[in-house]
């Protein structure tokens, strides 16, 4: 068997991973363990279509990873084919701006981080030590959702508050999807090469959503800030409002500023406007329904996406690509059609017949469009594979 790599996405209440060879071309395994620490938990291993799930009795983190390494012992050529393990890491700061093979000085740097990424960062770190500790001698490699963004001016990454805050306290945009952004960037590149001397931008649209602008294969401007809280509406979470609010919320429903904090990140977006559900799916076949609470939400959602990419696109050239990627971006044509007919003043135009189609990579803008629309799937493991297998090649 071909050498493979080990992909492990730790998140705060579950991990998903996934066995990834032929270059990160193929994928021989894929789960995910969930409710951990919550109770209840089970891992499930999905391969060649086949579904197996078993429950965790110390729903941890690290039982999850000593279970994979459980099930891969029981088939030993993908376990002998591991050659690397890629972990997703949601925070880098300023520390890092590129992928890199994993000793305790990194796993010290994402822990300085840890208060930008309070609930993810530590499940990160747990999982780079059992995966260090239950695969010995297998190299380790982080990649940061933030990397890519590293490319942004002050102008851009800096907020409008005193510099001392900066200085001290490393307050800044640092903006997230990054490992998304580069795939689309790279895939964009494979479709149409020219593109990479070109504007282009790009809206990832899942339960997390943002934009970025991409100038010559660098990121020069993102919606997410500090946190993935900044910019878009999404799932649960508002994006962008005016930050007085959170002092109003707490006053008004006698809260502190942690707990006003956790409305906006988990009880606003489509699911604060809707009543209904964070889900774009569920609140489509509502609105079909005549559901009018979710077709607000979900038009706002479109209009504030649009917004977003008009105010990203700022630091281009051109317009001369916009790519639709993320669960939404994706699947929804609804969603696609809302924000493009905001961007009519730009003279970006799709085909409905084409935006009527889903979940392939093809474009799908009218003739009269002067920018490419695509709809590129994201492929984030197959990122973390290649970094992997290029850091531990070095
Ligand atoms: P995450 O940020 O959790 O990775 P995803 O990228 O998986 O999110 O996107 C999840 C979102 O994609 C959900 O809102 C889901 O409803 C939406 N979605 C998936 N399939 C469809 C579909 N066919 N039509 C509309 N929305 C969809």
């Amino acid at each position: 068997m071909s050498e493979s790599i080990l992909v492990i996405n730790c998140g705060s209440s579950s991990l998903k991973f996934a066995v990834l060879s032929d270059e990160g071309q193929s994928i021989l395994l894929e789960g995910i363990a969930d409710r951990l620490g919550v109770g209840n938990s089970t891992v499930t291993f999905k391969k060649d279509g086949n579904k197996e799930s078993i429950h965790l009795a110390d729903g941890s983190h690290k039982s999850a990873v000593a279970e994979i390494k459980k099930w891969l012992s029981q088939r030993p050529t993908i376990l002998d084919s591991l050659t690397g393990i890629g972990h997703r890491v949601v925070h880098g700061g300023e520390t890092f701006s590129k992928s890199v093979l994993i000793d305790q000085s990194v796993i010290d740097g994402i822990a300085e981080c840890a208060n930008f990424a309070p609930l993810h960062s530590p499940a990160h770190i747990i999982g780079m030590n059992a995966a260090i500790e239950l695969f010995p001698g297998i190299p380790q490699v982080a990649v940061f959702d933030t990397a890519f963004h590293q490319t942004l001016s002050q102008e851009q990454y800096l907020y409008p508050i005193p510099m001392e805050l900066y200085r001290q306290h490393h307050f800044r945009k640092y903006g997230f999807h990054g490992t998304s952004y580069r795939y689309i960037s790279r895939r964009l590149a494979e479709l149409h090469p020219k593109s990479l001397e070109q504007g282009v931008l790009v809206a990832h649209l899942g339960n997390g959503a943002s934009t970025c602008s991409i100038h010559k294969g660098k990121s020069s401007d993102t919606s997410m800030g500090i946190t993935p809280l900044e910019g878009l509406m999404m799932g649960t979470r508002c994006g962008s409002l005016d930050p007085s609010l959170l002092t109003f919320i707490a006053q008004a429903q006698g809260i502190s500023s942690e707990e006003a904090l956790d409305i906006l990140n988990q009880k606003s977006g489509l699911l604060g406007i809707s009543e209904l559900s964070n889900d774009c799916r569920t609140l489509e076949e509502a609105m079909a329904l005549g559901n009018k609470q979710a077709k607000l939400a979900l038009d706002m959602f479109a209009i504030r996406t649009a917004k977003y990419l008009v105010s990203t696109a700022t630091t281009l050239n051109s317009i001369d690509h916009l790519v639709f990627t993320g669960g939404i971006g994706e699947n929804s044509s609804y969603i696609r059609a809302a924000i493009c007919q905001q961007l009519k003043a730009f003279n970006i135009h799709i085909d409905s017949d084409k935006n009527s189609l889903r979940g392939a990579t093809m474009s799908i803008e009218s003739k009269k469009s002067q920018t490419k629309v695509w709809i590129i799937p994201t492929n984030e493991e197959l990122m973390i594979a290649l970094d992997t297998i290029n850091l531990i090649r070095q």
